[in-house]
Parts: C-alpha cells; sequence; structure tokens
C-alpha cells in the first residue's frame, strides 16, 4: 500500500514512512493510493471477532508488508489491552434506535486515546527496527497532551515534551500530564498562551539543525496512523448493531474532523453507512460548509467543549481531496485561496457529493448544557458536554434516518465537572482512574516564551540522559 499526498506534489510513501513524515513534503496530508474494500461476507464475518482482532483485520491492508502480521498483533493487543472495558468502545443503548459508544475507557478517559495507543507503539516498533529514536514535540491545550505523553511513556526510541500555557490548563488536565512517571516524558509549562506555544513548537520545526539534531516528529492529528486506529471503531459497532444487512449511521462531536473522516474511510471501504452527523459547537465552520458549501473561518469562541474549539480543522483537506477526485492542485488551490482571504467555495456537485453522506448539525452552550440534563433526566446517564453535542445532533436528524444511530461518547463526564455541574445542578466526583491524581507528586518544568530557552531545555534533558 503506498500513500499520496492531498496536493498531489510529494512522492509516494509506504506506511512507514508516512508515520514518521507526518505531513508530506508539500505541505499535504498523506491519504491510501486506493481505499482497501471489504466484501458484505467480511464485514458479516467480524461479528464473531474481538476488538484487537476486528483492528488486526481493518489495519492490515494499510500497513501492507511493512510491518509482520505478529508484530501488528502485538502492537494491537498491546495497544487495547489498556482499556478497562473488555470491548474496548462499548456501545450503550440509550433511547430506540439509539447509541452511546463509550470511547474513554483507555488510561486518559477521552476518545484520543483509542488512536493513540496504537501511535506510540507502532511509532516505538518502526523505529526500534530502523534503530533510529525520536523527540516527539507537542503543543497542547487540554486533552491530546496527556494521551500522548501515556501513549509514549516508557517507550525506548521515544522522548516526548509536551508543552502547555501555564496557568490555563484545568487542574485534572495538568495533572493528568505532569504526574506521569517516565523518565522519557516531560511536560513544560510556558509563561504564555497556547498560541505562544504553537508558536514555539513551529519554531523549532523550522530551525533545521536543531530538528535534524533531535530528530523532531509529532503525533498530531493529522497523523495517517491516528485515522487507521479509528477506522476499526466503525465497523465495530456498525457489526455489533446489524451490519452489513443495516445500514447505521454515526453522530461525532468534531474538532479537527479526524474522527469523522475515519468513518468517511470506513464507508468507502464497503461498510454501510447512512449518514455521517457532524456535531459542532458555536465553532460552526464545517456545520455553514455541508449547508452551503462555503469555507469561512472566523474567531475561535471558546465553548464547554473545548477539544472542539477549532476554526480550520486540519483533516477536511482529506475530504476535499475526495471530494475533488483527488485533483491535488485543485486541492492546494482551494487551501491557498483560503489562506490569503479566509474563505473558499466549492462546486455545486462537490457540495452535493459531500452532502449524500455528510449533514451538519452545531449547538451553543445552552444547547449543550440542555441535553446533558434532558439525557440525564431520561435516562440516568450522565454525558460530557462533547458527547452532548453528538447526542444532540443524532436526535437533530432522528426524523429523516431510517436505521440506529450511534453518538460517539468522546470523554468521561468527570473530566468536565464544571459543565456537569452547571447542566444537572449536582456534582460529579472524578472518575476511579483519577481519583488519586491530586496525590500523586507533579513534575513539570516551568520556561519563560522565549524559544532560545526552550530549546535549551530539551537539549540538557536529552543529552543529560545520555542519548
Ligand atoms: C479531540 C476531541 C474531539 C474532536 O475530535 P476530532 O477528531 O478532532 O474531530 C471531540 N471530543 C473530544 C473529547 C476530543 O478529545
Amino acid at each position: 500500500m503506498k500513500y499520496i499526498s492531498t496536493r498531489g506534489q510529494a512522492p509516494a510513501l509506504e506506511f512507514d514512512d508516512v508515520l514518521l513524515a507526518g505531513l508530506a513534503s508539500d505541505g499535504g496530508l498523506y491519504v491510501p493510493e486506493s481505499w482497501p474494500q471489504f466484501s458484505a461476507e467480511e464485514i458479516a464475518s467480524f461479528k464473531d471477532l474481538s476488538y484487537a482482532e476486528t483492528a488486526l483485520r481493518i489495519i492490515h491492508p494499510f500497513v501492507g508488508e511493512t510491518i509482520s502480521e505478529a508484530d501488528l498483533k502485538a502492537i494491537i493487543d498491546g495497544a487495547y489491552c489498556a482499556f478497562d472495558a473488555p470491548d474496548v468502545v462499548p456501545l450503550k443503548q440509550l433511547g430506540d434506535g439509539e447509541y452511546l459508544m463509550e470511547m474513554f475507557h483507555g488510561p486518559t478517559l477521552a476518545f484520543k486515546d483509542v488512536a493513540m495507543q496504537f501511535l506510540g507503539r507502532v511509532f516505538d516498533h518502526v523505529l526500534n527496527r530502523r534503530g533510529e529514536r525520536v523527540t516527539i514535540v507537542g503543543a497542547t491545550s487540554g486533552d491530546t497532551g496527556a494521551a500522548a505523553i501515556e501513549a509514549c511513556r516508557d517507550r525506548d526510541a521515544i522522548d516526548i515534551f509536551v508543552l502547555y500555557p501555564d496557568g490555563r490548563v484545568s487542574d485534572l488536565q495538568r495533572r493528568q500530564m505532569t504526574t506521569v512517571d517516565a523518565a522519557n516524558a516531560h511536560t513544560i509549562a510556558i509563561r504564555g498562551t497556547f498560541d505562544d506555544c504553537q508558536d514555539l513548537l513551529k519554531g523549532m520545526f523550522n530551525d533545521t539543525a536543531f530538528r535534524n539534531r533531535f530528530h523532531l516528529s509529532a503525533v498530531n492529528s493529522i497523523n495517517w496512523a491516528r485515522i487507521v486506529a479509528q477506522i476499526v471503531y466503525y465497523f465495530r459497532a456498525a457489526v455489533q448493531l446489524g451490519a452489513p444487512d443495516t445500514k447505521v449511521s454515526f453522530a461525532v462531536p468534531t474538532g479537527n474532523f479526524g474522527n469523522v473522516f475515519s468513518g468517511y474511510a470506513a464507508h468507502r471501504m464497503g461498510l454501510p453507512i447512512e449518514k455521517l452527523i457532524v456535531g459542532s459547537n458555536s465553532n460552526d465552520i464545517l456545520y455553514r460548509f455541508f449547508l452551503g458549501g462555503e469555507m469561512e473561518i472566523s474567531q475561535v469562541r471558546p465553548t464547554l467543549s473545548p477539544s472542539m474549539d477549532i476554526q480550520v480543522s486540519s483533516n477536511f483537506e482529506r475530504l476535499l481531496f475526495e471530494l475533488y477526485d483527488r485533483d491535488g492542485a485543485a486541492v492546494a488551490a482551494s487551501l491557498n485561496e483560503f489562506r490569503a482571504s479566509g474563505k473558499f467555495r466549492v462546486e455545486a456537485d462537490h457540495i452535493a457529493k459531500a452532502r449524500e453522506i455528510f449533514v451538519g448539525e452545531r449547538f451553543d452552550d445552552t444547547g449543550t448544557k440542555a441535553m446533558i440534563k434532558i439525557v440525564h433526566d431520561e435516562t440516568g446517564v450522565v454525558i460530557d458536554p462533547h458527547t452532548a453535542i453528538g447526542v444532540a445532533a443524532a436526535r437533530a436528524r432522528r426524523g429523516e434516518i431510517a436505521g440506529p444511530i450511534v453518538a460517539l461518547a468522546t470523554a468521561h463526564p468527570g473530566k468536565f465537572p464544571d459543565a456537569i455541574t452547571a447542566a444537572i445542578g449536582s456534582e460529579q466526583g472524578p472518575p476511579q482512574a483519577l481519583a488519586d491524581l491530586s496525590q500523586r507528586r507533579e513534575q513539570f518544568e516551568v520556561l519563560e516564551n522565549d524559544s532560545a530557552v526552550v530549546q535549551a531545555h530539551i537539549a540538557a534533558v536529552i543529552e543529560g540522559a545520555g542519548k
């Protein structure tokens, strides 16, 4: 299996090179040269498989010859035994034809773990085989940092540094990062904003000498291996609800478009999906796109669902490439226009094609809190603010969809106690897995927002460890 860039100007690469490269050299994102296909009989046969067995069947064609099947199996088994639910992403029925897929049973209690636990192990495997090491650097305003640290901790071939804005992440989010006791995992509080952290990161990648000396790499949401790992649970849930004979729909709380794009990939691989419902908060650029075919950026607004406070969804480029019949030059032209003017429009037939499978919905914080309360009143189940947008989106489209709808429950409600209290009035204790976080020792460095200081710190840590 080869991968090509969405902008058409980068060399085609194998899975392992795409994994380590992240972004393509022309600034595009890698996608498979063709979509692996699963027949109705093969899909039906997934019914009797465990989550890890299903994952092996789905992921294997994407990896091709770059990792042996036995090694891939060991990676997958390791990734998914780290979840505290035997089914990894269990389905829970909420109402008639309405289901939650609980994606928060991993170590950091959010859906990022499902892909990150796989990604960290795959990275380590490929690096060890090549006799290489990398330094993963990331900036976080919340959940991704913890998921990345948990995925990379104690892996021989990886050092990981996560930058976060000092005093601007929640106590719980900070402790999830700073209490990890692993020699290769480092958190740095920057005296600045999240944007400052991202600028420091950009500076490191643009500093070729620094980048090459420490083999910088990233595990951000455009990494193809994350998409691959997320395709699995769409097949899994659909088969449990009667696929391939039944068409299932999914309602996905969306930020960077990685999760819902994985659903689209499953659809392209032969999974019968009726609709993919893209749920947005007040940052509703995708909602407006699916309505009228225009992408137009506006200011990022902070909401109760912070992991979706995004205006430019990086994985959207992969959908655009498909809507444009894989014309990389056209993708590059639209994205250049978007960068220059803050907007671009697609042709009527492109948006019509998108709307065959995608629909958008949006809810503000009032709608989010209302849905948390409604679901709690009706069923006793407490959902987090991101999940609430998924459920609200599912219900908004119930009337026009025949088959079952699965709303993706992307975070554990205990991670957002303030929003839950505002919605249902009662205090939620922290989830079991986080209950003792406040007792654990925190380790982090506080540094000025100064690239020379931060880079010198990273160099000292790595070289001090004798690597
Ligand atoms: C990251 C995240 C999302 C958004 O997922 P994308 O793949 O970026 O669209 C939604 N909910 C939660 C809790 C998340 O952490």
